[in-house]
């Protein structure tokens, strides 16, 4: 008996073992879709797996059986919880369908074995049971069966010797033991490979190129990242490549001998390396290279990380640039400067700094105390600040809080310092100024600035300013008197606009404007001007500049101003007299007309005239028949009296403004006529001889019995360079002509060249 019992339950045994692999193997190989529904499944196949263990049972009595329904139940409870109720259930339902006088004890066992499982998984929190656990839930699953077997009817004892009793004790442990250890590794399996997708995914998503490579450089596994960084299509196409399949001979020949030292050493390394990937970029990578050993000591590969750090390199380098710039600024400041932290102590501070107190330099390191610097500073004489200001002075420094606390002090040096202090963050920024130079410049200004005043004030000058469109801003003493004013303010205030109301040509202004916006300044304008206030009229000199406002255009005009009445009137008088003398210079006295060298100068410029028009000129030359004997006759004065008759009829006789009448020479006369046709100057010749006659002036030693004149006339188109000397000849010529043939008459010559013309006679008498 016991022997079959032993085989019958090693054949139950065996039927577990194979309903709890089945379970396994199916869960693997079939996929399901619906994991929320997975417990549910679970509780299903559990139950149904018992009903098949329960199908094949040792019948130890009729209808009483054994088989390791509690094991299964139990075990999987433990794994699969609360749900297992389900596969319980299922198994009642099963056993009680069996029927049979054990059918209220293995009910009962069924509901044992399940609740003490659920009882277990709850108290474990549902986490993976330990091996202890499974073994109390073996051992307690096994005894409490013995209990459910009390329930058993008597006969079924019977069949059960000691022994059999204690083993199918023990196989119960023991399968109980075995099918909560495989479903809780199948449990722990199913959670490795969603861990494992978690951990692919994360590998995939990493910027950093991921990769393993086998004992022969073989890529076995690769992220895209490491596809991107050697430029292959994916991280598939790269599996079972090695370096040699992406980088020239000699690059790859290099990184395989580096990483069979690294798996010879057994030791990760770190890496930077300047990387030429395949495209022939020039990448910066910080790369691990970790060999990959199993629990066994086997190699497994060898890990590489990439991290491509090119552009925080770059970064690193442009703030490492900045920084040193920074520096360099820092250090070549014309300010010394220093950062003192919280507690008044010197974090850092420039050359210029200690170079300004040459005294204390050596005292001035990080780490001193502000107040001792500026006490000791005090003490030695270096900064001249009194010993009793010294606290005040720190105090306010500290207080810079509130803004920029500015102090000014001497150096033993004579130099002057300027210390600007500010709070910045936690601490105190002090800049320190020489401001020597610049103090000097604003004494020298505020001294300049004094002269000029006392120069506006006693000038003789008038001095002003005003706007470019006529507005006046100053104006100094001397140019309000000028104007006729009391005071400045009562210049400025009658006065409106000054191109209007100042100068009496208002175009003056204009020209003033337009001279200042194009030099910039105007030297000596002299214009006439109102006397402001009593409206005379007087002449003054301007000299102005204008004056640049922020914007570099003129924003001003400035200037003084003389005023020159006297000047210009004395000049106006010169002016005055020279015409006098000019015109006394050119006139003949006796008889008011030209004189010589008046009709030398006309008769020149009018022959250039004439050369230049192609119009005729002619000249008449006249000379007064027997003056001799008029003066032997009448006396001297009274021949001067006949010649300023004369040269009244020549000037009443020059009717054109253009005739010029002149005083050849003694009883000499002669007229120029521009434009003149020889035909028109023969008329004006006859008419003069008529005018004379007209006179009739006594002369008793004439045959005529009256003053008569001879006259001759020529005319010429003159050529370009021609002398007077010509026509001058030519009219003498013909008066010569006109004595010869009797006086008192007029002759003009012959332009054929035959000399004076007969036919051109023109007798007056
Ligand atoms: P003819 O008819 O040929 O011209 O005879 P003439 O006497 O006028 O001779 P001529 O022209 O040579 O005479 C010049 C005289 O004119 C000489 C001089 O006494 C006189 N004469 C020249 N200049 C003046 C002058 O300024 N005043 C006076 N009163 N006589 C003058
Ligand atoms: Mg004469
Ligand atoms: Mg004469």
């Amino acid at each position: 008996m016991d022997q079959i019992l032993w085989l019958a339950t090693l054949q139950s045994f065996a039927i577990l073992g194979a309903v709890v692999a089945g379970w396994s193997c199916l869960r693997h190989v079939v996929p399901w879709p619906w994991p929320r529904l997975g417990d549910f499944v679970f509780a299903v196949a559990m139950g149904s797996g018992t009903i098949i263990v329960m199908s094949m049972p040792v019948e130890l009595a009729p209808g009483v059986r054994f088989d390791f329904r509690t094991s299964l139940l139990a075990a999987a409870a433990l794994i699969g919880g609360p749900m297992m109720v389900i596969a319980g259930v299922i198994a009642a339902v099963y056993r009680i369908y069996l029927g049979g006088d054990g059918a209220l004890s293995g009910v009962v066992s069924i509901m044992i074995a399940t609740g003490l499982g659920i009882l277990f998984h709850v108290r474990g929190r549902g986490k993976d049971p330990s091996f202890t656990t499974i073994a109390l839930l073996s051992v307690l699953t096994s005894v409490s069966g013995l209990f459910s077997t009390l329930l058993l009817p008597m006969q079924a004892f019977g069949k059960l010797s000691e022994w059999g009793f204690l083993m199918t004790t023990v196989m119960r442990v023991l399968a109980t033991f075995l099918s909560a250890v495989v479903l809780r590794q199948d449990r722990i399996s199913v959670k490795m490979a969603k861990d494992n997708l978690i951990y692919r995914k994360i590998i995939d998503a990493l910027p950093d190129s991921l990769n393993v490579k086998d004992r022969e450089g073989r890529f076995i596994a690769a992220n895209p990242a490491t596809a991107r960084l050697m430029r292959a299509v994916s991280a598939e196409a790269l599996s079972g490549k090695t370096d040699f399949d992406f980088y020239p001979a000699s690059v790859a020949e290099t990184f395989r001998h580096d990483e069979e030292a690294i798996v010879e050493a057994r030791k990760a390394v770190t890496l930077e390396q300047t990387a030429v990937l395949p495209d022939g970029t020039e990448r910066k990578l910080v790369t691990l290279k970790a060999p990959l050993f199993g629990n066994d000591g086997e190699f497994i590969g060898l890990i590489t990380h990439n991290r491509d750090v090119t552009e925080t390199e770059a970064l690193k380098r442009d703030l490492e640039g900045a920084r040193a710039k920074l520096q360099t600024a820092i250090d070549n400041m014309n300010d010394g400067m220093a950062m003192f932290g919280g507690d008044g102590r010197l974090i850092y501070c420039n050359d210029r700094y200690r170079q300004l107190f040459p005294l204390t330099a050596h005292l001035r390191v990080p780490g001193a105390a502000f107040k001792d610097l500026v006490s000791t500073s005090a003490a030695m004489g270096e900064a001249l600040i009194n010993a009793p200001e010294v606290d005040a002075w720190v105090t306010r420094v500290a207080g810079a809080a509130t803004g920029e606390a500015v102090n000014t002090f001497q150096m033993f040096n004579g130099r002057w310092l300027q210390s600007r202090a500010a709070i910045v963050s936690d601490g105190l920024l002090l800049l320190i100024t020489d401001i020597t130079e610049k103090r000097q410049a604003e004494i020298e200004t505020v001294k300049s600035a004094a002269e000029y005043q006392a120069l506006f004030v006693h000038s003789v000058a008038g001095i002003f300013r005003s706007t470019s469109d006529g507005l006046m801003l100053r104006a100094n003493p001397a140019l309000v008197k000028l104007n006729g004013y009391d005071s400045e303010a009562a210049l400025l205030e009658g006065v409106g606009d000054i191109a209007a109301e100042w100068y009496v040509d208002p175009q003056r202004r204009e020209d003033f404007k337009r001279l200042m916006l194009r030099d910039g300044r105007v030297n000596d304008f002299v214009s006439e001007i109102y006397r402001h206030k009593s409206r005379e009229r007087i002449w003054v000199s301007e000299t102005a500049w204008t004056v640049p406002g922020d914007d570099g255009k003129p924003a001003y005009f400035e200037g003084t101003v003389i005023e020159i009445t006297d000047r210009k009137r004395a000049e106006e008088e010169i002016k005055k007299t020279n015409l006098k003398l000019l015109s006394l210079a050119a006139t003949d006295g006796l008889t008011g007309l030209m004189n010589r060298r008046s009709f030398d100068e006309a008769l020149d410029r009018e022959l250039v005239n004439a050369a230049s028009t192609k119009e005729p000129l002619s000249l008449i030359l006249i000379d007064v028949d027997h003056f001799k004997n008029y003066n032997d006759r009448y006396g001297h004065p009274q021949g001067d009296e006949c010649l300023r008759f004369l040269g009244r009829v020549l000037r009443a006789t020059c009717r054109s403004p253009s005739d010029i009448a002149c005083r050849y020479g003694g009883e000499e006369l002669a007229i120029i006529l521009p434009a003149t046709t020889a035909d028109d100057a023969l008329a004006v010749a006859t008419r003069l001889c008529e005018s004379v006659r007209g006179l009739n002036l006594r002369h008793e030693a004439s045959r005529a019995g009256m003053v008569t004149i001879s006259a001759g006339v020529a005319t010429v188109v003159p050529a370009e360079g021609d002398p007077a000397s010509g026509l001058v000849r030519k009219a003498d010529e013909a008066l010569y002509a006109a004595k010869g043939g009797g006086r008192d008459r007029v002759e003009a010559y012959a332009s054929d060249g035959a000399g004076p013309s007969r036919n051109k006679t023109n007798r007056v008498s």
